[in-house]
């Protein structure tokens, strides 16, 4: 059943445990790139991102170990300009739908660099950054959608300032300096599915 639900990308529960800012029942790896959010400020804003280690392939560890500051910069050339970054998300949805958590959601993570939104920055201090592993130019997988407007739908409810309305791409809030989810990421379907499961559960 396991394994069924994993070649669906359903993932299963996707609710968040709201006492300790991770989602229920995801893998978990835990990234030292963290800090604890500025006083009174909500956290109301989900940023998207697409990544590849290295740019263009899928699959391996890299994305683990770049947010655990344990990538080799020797295995590839890309690695060793990355290596040394400390960088991390709070969720990486990989090609298959599979959901990793890196920080808890009340901790910052670094994901966003400089950046604001409706003239606010930086970004990191009041958003939840979210990975799908693709590239700019080639199409996120179906499955990558549906359980990316899951992820939305269960962080609305968990978290009252955030809604299906403040969701935005990496470019969006970093102009000029970040391409990411780039050109292949379909805004629209997003858009469609984050109405269906928003709409669709009870008690939002
Ligand atoms: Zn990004």
């Amino acid at each position: 059943m396991v394994r069924r639900e994993r070649s669906t990308g359903s993932q299963g529960n996707l609710e968040v445990d709201v006492s300790t800012g991770w989602l229920a029942a995801v893998r978990r790896v835990e990234s030292p790139n963290c800090d604890s959010r500025p006083p009174r400020v909500e956290t109301d804003l989900i940023v998207v991102h697409g990544i590849s280690l290295p740019p263009g392939e899928f699959g391996g560890p890299w994305i683990d170990r770049l947010f655990c500051n344990t990538l080799p910069p020797d295995e590839h050339p890309y690695f060793a300009e990355v290596a040394s970054k400390k960088v991390s998300a709070h969720l990486l949805i990989d090609r298959r739908g599979a959901v990793t958590q890196y920080v808890p959601f009340d901790m910052r993570a670094w994901h966003a660099g400089p950046s604001s939104y409706a003239g606010r920055g930086p970004c990191n201090d009041f958003s939840i950054g979210i990975e799908l592993e693709g590239t700019d130019t080639s199409a996120y997988e179906e499955r990558q959608y549906h359980v990316l407007a899951r992820v939305i739908g269960a962080l609305c409810r968990a978290y009252p300032a955030l809604s299906p309305t403040r969701v935005a791409g990496h470019s969006d809030v970093a102009p000029g300096r970040k391409t990411d989810p780039g050109p292949a990421f379909d805004w629209p379907r997003l858009r469609t599915l984050i109405a269906l499961e928003t709409s669709s559960s009870p008690g939002y």
